[in-house]
């Protein structure tokens, strides 16, 4: 099954994709994990990435793209991915339709996760992300055990440079310009499905669950 996870930053998507890839055992394929990877790594992927992403503007299609889909080369993704962060402009979506297509295989849902703007920027705010492992928690809703150490590796917890309040606003007015009409284009070919992101981690959960299930069947 390839599944997309749609919505603004700080939705929820990196939190309940990590979910979804452990119930389906499935890996989860993020766009701006692979590009922080880069970026610490210093590659020239990295060092081009890194000039849009302090910004808050999209990385071009062209290098997006090419980084997706040798990513979805690999092995490990030859049964199904969940996208999360991908694709991003219309450019995107087609780019992956033509990717699946050459394997035999299509978008078979597109959850979109709905959460209103002044709740999207308390949870960016809050966001803390281990320097290790790239988990994400939330100093109010959804904290760490110990003050600044990762639960799952032990690893430091720390603000994403991108995560000031300048560029979060910057990164929703580029998700309302670029990326919003990805839910028409889905909507259009049937493979939309809506889910309350305005609800617990659990509870977001168990709707996109429902979703999949019924796309499944
Ligand atoms: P968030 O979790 O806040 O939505 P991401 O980690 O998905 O942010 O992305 C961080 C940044 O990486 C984006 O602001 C953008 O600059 C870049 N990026 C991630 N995915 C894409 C994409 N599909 N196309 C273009 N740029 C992207
Ligand atoms: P995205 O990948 O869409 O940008 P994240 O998964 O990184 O979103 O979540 C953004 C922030 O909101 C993180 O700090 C995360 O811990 C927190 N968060 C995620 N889902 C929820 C939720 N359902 N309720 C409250 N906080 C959440
Ligand atoms: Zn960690």
């Amino acid at each position: 099954m390839d599944i997309v996870l749609l919505g603004a930053p700080g939705a929820g998507k990196g939190t309940q994709a990590e979910l979804l890839a452990e119930w389906l055992s499935l890996p989860t394929v993020s766009s701006g994990v692979l590009f922080r990877e880069a970026m610490d790594a210093g590659t020239p992927l990295g060092r081009r990435a890194k000039e849009f992403i302090d910004r808050g503007e999209l990385v071009p299609d062209e290098v997006t793209v090419d980084m997706i889909a040798e990513r979805l080369s690999r092995p490990d993704c030859a049964n199904g991915v969940i996208l999360d962060g991908f694709p991003r402009t219309v450019a995107q979506a087609r780019a992956l339709e033509d990717l699946l297509g050459r394997m035999g295989r299509q978008v078979d849902v597109v959850a979109y996760i709905e959460v209103p703007t002044e709740v999207l920027l308390q949870r960016l705010s809050g966001r803390w992300t281990c320097s290790q492992c790239g988990a994400v928690y939330h100093e109010t809703f959804n904290p760490e055990a110990v003050e600044g150490v990762c639960d799952s590796c032990g690893g430091k917890l720390v603000q994403r440079e991108d995560d000031t309040p300048e560029v979060q606003r910057r990164r929703i007015e580029v998700y309302n310009e670029r990326t919003a009409p990805l839910i028409a284009y889905y909507r259009e070919q049937g493979i939309l499905s809506e889910v309350d992101g305005d609800q617990g981690v659990e509870a977001v959960q168990h709707d996109l669950r429902a979703v999949i299930h019924a796309a499944r069947s």
